[in-house]
């Protein structure tokens, strides 16, 4: 999705978006990760190499996001990163299980009571269901990572 796809959203959400797209937050990688997922959206051509150095205590110290493609999902990534930090694994699940349910509709709190208002900007996609998958990519990788980390440490 260039840029200028996005006139159906509101323009403050546009503005939001273009900023994360253009600055990206936190797009270094981190090379001692610990917590990593690799992401590619073939209906758009997304894609999201994610690390993260996650401490003892499952405390997410730093992120490190790297990805090209749409706006919707490389915004949804820096936003998603900058979201990250200082959060433990469990808050990181949580987080991105309420994401995708107010994505679908089926949220029973909104973005904001659960203190997640940034993610604000990305529910004008709702009317576009293949935009989803792109807001969704970074959240899915996330979650992969989280999978493949927990498996780690149980075997
Ligand atoms: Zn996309």
């Amino acid at each position: 999705m260039s840029p200028d796809n996005l006139h159906d959203l509101d323009d403050l959400y546009q503005e939001v978006i273009l900023d994360h797209y253009r600055r990206p937050r936190n797009n270094a990688l981190i090379h001692d990760a610990n917590l990593e997922g690799e992401g590619f959206n073939p209906f758009c051509g997304d894609r999201i190499l994610f690390t993260a150095l996650v401490d003892e205590l499952d405390c997410i110290q730093q992120v490190g996001i790297k990805g090209e493609g749409c706006a919707i999902s490389q915004s949804s990534a820096s936003i998603m990163g900058e979201l990250l930090k200082g959060r433990t694994l469990d808050d990181a699940l949580q987080m991105l299980v309420h994401f995708k349910q107010t994505m679908q509709d089926t949220a029973i709190v909104s973005l904001e009571n659960a203190g997640l208002s940034e993610l604000e900007v990305l529910q004008g996609v709702k009317k576009f269901p293949i935009r989803v998958k792109c807001a969704l990519l970074a959240w899915t990788t996330l979650q992969d990572a989280i999978n493949v980390h927990r498996n780690r440490q149980s075997g």
